[in-house]
């Protein structure tokens, strides 16, 4: 029995989870649920968006798997998200993007996997709000420093990359090459213009890549990876990016393989991991059953198979395998056009699996 702390998250995660959940139940592995509610409901009863209770629990039981959480745009409370990766130091964000046989998507051949690292760069949330003590302290001291320029009424938002930082995000990518028999890692980054931040994470990268001479690297400047990726996407393997790059280029991945509802993921640390979908809460979708569970039910696979539940695990990708390829018992966005009345619930995805799996 697996003790996991389960995230119901908000928008259409709770309906996806509670569907996700019923899959897991059904691989025969048996889970106890300890369920911890954060985000938008949970900020406005209790005033916090992430109770300490929700930390606790995952330090207990050191592995969670959570639904989406709404951010608000501009002002409002600091990502959950967020704050759950670097709170519980979950530096390795991993996204693999695989196109299934009979999912609607332009290609039909890829096996990407993503490494984002998950606490520093421009998401380690220092900023200064314009026209504030810390930005205008901020901007004296570039004028001092540097002799340069920032208006006055600027927002600033700072970027730290470290040695640190970027040799343990960039050893897992090879770790995981090794482990899985992958053929490259490519370093994805902007050391041209970025020289001491993104120009470390390059440098850093490349030191790593000295210790793994089984496994072929490369380096790629982000833009030209953007334009690679929907260009020739069959010639990458593994990327390992910086935070920012890493959350845009794992949208963009995903929409290689026939959009978010089928890109998983996990935020791994030393400790603790927690598994969750690319996709965000999708608020505009929220109650109506009507989303694909897919990606948090295929983050629940790479759960299984963290816990070492490779039979389970296989198991119940076949069966999500068999549920694309045949393309009855699939959402909206799994249908040659959105609007195909045979489309089926979240939940009705769920039983279909299950079904599949007996
Ligand atoms: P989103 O991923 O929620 O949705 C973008 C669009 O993608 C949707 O409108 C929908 O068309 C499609 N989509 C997403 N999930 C889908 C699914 N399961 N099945 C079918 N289609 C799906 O992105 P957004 O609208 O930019 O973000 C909404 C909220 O989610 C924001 O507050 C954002 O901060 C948050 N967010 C949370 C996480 C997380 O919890 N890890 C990740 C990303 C975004």
């Amino acid at each position: 029995m697996y003790k996991i702390t389960l995230i119901p998250g908000d928008g259409t995660g709770p309906e996806i989870t509670e569907a996700a959940v019923r899959v897991f139940e059904a691989t025969g592995v048996s889970f106890d649920w300890e369920i911890q509610n954060a985000g938008e409901d949970v900020y406005n009863q209790e005033g916090n968006p992430l109770p300490d209770r929700v930390i606790d629990s995952i330090k207990k039981n050191k592995i969670a798997i959570k639904g989406p959480i709404t951010t608000p745009v501009g002002t409002g409370f600091r990502s959950v998200n967020v704050t759950l990766r670097q709170t519980l130091d979950l530096y390795s964000c991993v996204r693999p993007c695989k196109t299934y046989t009979g999912a609607k998507t332009r290609y039909d051949n890829i096996d990407l996997v993503l490494f984002r690292e998950n606490t520093e760069d421009l998401y380690a949330g220092i900023e200064y709000e314009k026209g504030s003590q810390g930005a205008k302290e901020i901007i004296d001291l570039v004028k001092k420093l540097s002799d340069r320029e920032i208006r006055q009424d600027s927002g600033i938002s700072i970027k730290p990359i470290s040695v640190y930082g970027t040799q343990r995000i960039v050893r897992a990518a090879f770790e995981y090459a090794r482990k899985n028999k992958r053929r490259k890692v490519t370093s994805v980054h902007k050391a041209n213009i970025m020289k001491y931040s993104d120009g470390l994470f390059l440098e850093v990268s490349r030191e790593v890549a000295k210790e793994y001479p089984d496994i072929e690297f490369e380096d790629k400047i982000i833009d030209n990876m953007c334009m690679q990726l929907v260009q020739k996407p069959e010639l990458y393997d593994i990327l390992v990016l910086p935070n920012l790059y890493g959350d845009v280029v794992s949208d963009l991945a995903a929409g290689l393989i026939g959009g978010l509802g089928l890109a998983p993921g996990a935020n791994i640390g030393e400790e603790y991991a927690v598994f969750e979908a690319t996709h965000g809460s999708a608020p505009k979708y929220k109650g109506l059953n009507k989303v694909n569970p897919l990606a948090v039910i295929l983050s629940g696979v790479m759960m299984l198979r963290h816990l070492g539940e490779m039979e389970a695990a296989e198991r119940l990708d076949k069966a999500i395998a068999s549920i694309i390829k045949e393309g009855k018992d699939v959402t909206y966005d799994m249908k040659p056009t959105p609007d195909d009345p045979s489309a089926v619930t979240t939940s009705g995805m769920a039983d279909a699996i299950i079904q599949q799996m007996k």
